[in-house]
């Protein structure tokens, strides 16, 4: 697959959405220059790539791997207008104000991704069916009807379905009351990245992938050091999210930033006959209102892509392998019991990947380094699809010194992970003998900073998984 990388991994071992990915353009050798260098090839470096050259900056992306090798390339595919967590919980966190800023900012990053598609023609097979929030048990329909009020209040698009509006739908029985989100909806993960690579390829970008970056120069001009060359620019770009492991990342970054790992199976495709069977006529992708959610969506070729839900954490952040077969057989096992209706029908592949969390589920995005030359976005909760995407413009903010709907995110003091208490917590349920590891339920606590200013960033956060 990468000419000159024995040792990188192939697209399709990635994950099935990557499978026929172009070959990987050179590694970088010697030494190079631009305005913005830019460290990861996912949707935040791309996006952040176009934005750049947009504004008339040159770039330099370094890709360790290929552009779509980390969550972009492994992701489900649902575009939501999801900022970190639900609604409620938000609201119960930050309060209304800094909400409606929240929600206003995932709006305009789901404008983009449809502009991004629509402007450079991507043919990645988004359907702009929404996603419903979904109950599986009456005992969730209070989380659904606190989501739809609260999405009233902030004047978000959406319906609540109850159980004749979901079977009218022709939504699978499974799910028994909803919130519609019309703003977003499915899309091939794979071709999308792909798309926003050639974009930005097109648009006079540098790109060279089988290039991992091993060290940061921290300077006036920072570098960014490659085995076998280095970039150096005026800005430099952290766009490695939960895949940044091998780096050594700055001391702030380090410590805001978990690791998790997410694990989701696709069928063999449908027939006509069984895609009836399940209803399913509008293709909503449906995620549930479990407070680690199950996701599921129709492929483009109408396979049933589903997971998440079942999430590990390594231990100290630790490695670990993409796939846990532990985690398969429960996945499956949901499978069955959603679409019970198509209980014959085979999975097909199952893979994973890593997302990157903070204590306050939010984004965390800024600048930082001894001369404030260093800029990141990361840490998106499982949510980047919208949010990654819209990188590119609050990097572009960043770097031009303005204020912009990022603000919110930047503008916000944030909360570095409390090591040991996560680290007794994780060796309570593992899933990985050889590596104690957090299963569900996950729940950490983190006092407020000191001195941190204002009462809506006072935590303990909690997050349990319900079943
Ligand atoms: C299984 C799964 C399901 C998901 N489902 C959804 C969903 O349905 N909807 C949604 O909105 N979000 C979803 N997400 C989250 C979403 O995919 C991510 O938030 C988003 O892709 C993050 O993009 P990114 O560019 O920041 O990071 P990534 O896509 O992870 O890219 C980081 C890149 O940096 C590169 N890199 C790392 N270190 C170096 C280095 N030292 N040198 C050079 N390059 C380096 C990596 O190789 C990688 O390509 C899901 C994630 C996973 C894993």
């Amino acid at each position: 697959m990468i000419a000159g990388a024995a040792e990188t991994a192939t697209a399709s071992a990635v994950s099935p959405w990557m499978s026929g990915a172009p070959r990987a353009a050179t590694s970088l050798q010697g030494d190079v220059e631009a305005d913005v260098v830019i460290v990861g090839g996912g949707y935040t470096g791309l996006s952040t790539a176009l934005a750049m050259r947009g504004r008339g900056a040159s770039v330099v992306l370094l890709e360790g791997q290929f552009c779509g090798f980390g969550a972009s390339g492994r992701n489900a595919g649902h575009l939501t207008p999801t900022i970190g967590k639900d609604l409620p919980t938000l609201t119960r966190l930050f309060g209304r104000e800094r909400v409606r800023s929240l929600v206003a900012l995932v709006e305009l990053a789901i404008d983009e991704v449809e502009r991004l598609i629509s402007t450079h023609s991507i043919q990645c097979h988004y359907e702009a069916v929404g996603n419903v929030v979904a109950a599986v048990h009456p005992r969730q329909f209070a989380a659904i009807d606190r989501a739809s009020a609260t999405a009233r209040e902030l004047g978000l698009p959406g319906t609540l379905l109850d159980e004749n509006a979901m079977r009218e739908r022709g939504l699978p029985a499974a799910f028994v009351r909803g919130y519609h989100e019309q703003h977003g909806g499915i899309l091939h993960p794979g071709a999308y990245v792909q798309g926003l690579r050639q974009a930005a390829v097109d648009a006079g970008a540098a790109i060279y992938e089988a290039s991992p970056v091993l060290r940061l120069e921290d300077a006036a001009r920072p570098r960014a050091i490659t085995a076998a060359g280095s970039a150096r620019g005026r800005a430099l770009v952290l766009a490695t999210n939960a895949y940044a492991l091998d780096l050594e990342l700055p001391a702030p970054l380090r410590s805001r930033l978990l690791p998790i790992y997410v694990q989701l199976l696709q069928t063999a495709p449908l027939s006509a006959e069984q895609l009836a069977r399940i209803g399913w006529r509008g293709r909503e992708g449906i995620y549930t209102a479990h407070e680690i959610l199950e996701s599921w969506r129709l492929s483009h070729d109408d396979r049933i892509v589903g997971g998440s839900k079942h999430i590990r954490y390594g231990y100290g952040g630790g490695l670990l392998p993409d796939r846990d077969g532990r985690v398969t057989v429960k996945l499956e096992g949901l499978l069955r019991k959603r679409f019970p209706e198509i209980a014959e029908v085979a999975v097909d592949t199952v893979w994973g990947g890593r997302i990157g969390l903070t204590l306050d589920f939010l984004p965390t995005v800024g600048r930082t380094g001894a001369h404030r030359s260093i800029y990141y976005s990361m840490a998106y909760a499982g949510h980047g699809l919208a949010m990654a995407s819209y990188a590119g413009t609050m990097i572009a903010d960043l770097i031009a010194g303005r204020s912009g709907p990022g603000q919110t995110l930047w503008g916000r003091r944030t909360v570095p992970l409390p090591p040991s208490r996560c680290a007794a917590l994780s060796s309570a349920r593992s899933t990985d003998s050889s590596k104690p590891s957090i299963a569900v339920p996950i729940r950490c606590s983190a006092a407020s900073p000191a001195g941190s200013a204002g009462s809506d960033w006072k935590l303990p956060l909690r997050c349990r998984s319900r079943r």
